[in-house]
């Protein structure tokens, strides 16, 4: 997509710190880390939602995750992660091309757990969210 800042890093037209990369899929370092090493994994088409990728693109994907995660254990020495992607607009979406943060975890960095993320639990019982989902 014109103008996609993550297209034209998929593309090489602009520098990044290009770890690995699969036919459908590229990983390269955060421009502004969280902790060092930490990672984003694209998809190389233009997706807005992991739920807009293909099986392949998911599966492209999943194994840059897998053997960044091997690879980060042994250069980086790194024991913990935290993994994820922020999906939409209400969960802090800042850039509208899908990617998989790879966050590695230090001894005391002073970051939190998923939990910390957001405590909404109003609404429907269990069984009903269990109904509409199941
Ligand atoms: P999110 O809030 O999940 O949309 O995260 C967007 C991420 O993209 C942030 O962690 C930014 O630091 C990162 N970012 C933005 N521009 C670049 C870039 N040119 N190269 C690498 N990472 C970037
Ligand atoms: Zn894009």
């Amino acid at each position: 997509m014109k103008d996609c800042i993550f297209c034209k890093i998929a593309k090489k037209e602009i520098k990044s710190y290009i770890l690995k990369e699969n036919k459908f899929c590229l990983s390269f370092l955060d421009i502004n880390p969280l902790t060092p090493g930490h990672t984003l994994v694209i998809p190389k088409k233009h997706k807005e939602s992991f739920s807009d990728l293909t099986l392949q693109e998911a599966k492209g994907l999943f194994s840059l995750v897998k053997s960044l995660m091997k690879r980060m254990r042994e250069k980086l020495k790194v024991g913990s992660f935290t993994l994820g992607v922020n999906d939409g607009d209400l969960s802090g979406q800042t850039i509208q091309h899908m990617h998989f943060h790879i966050i590695p975890r230090y001894p005391g960095d002073g970051g939190k757990s998923i939990h910390s993320i957001v405590k909404f639990p109003l609404g429907e019982p269990l069984e009903e969210i269990y109904k509409k989902l199941k």
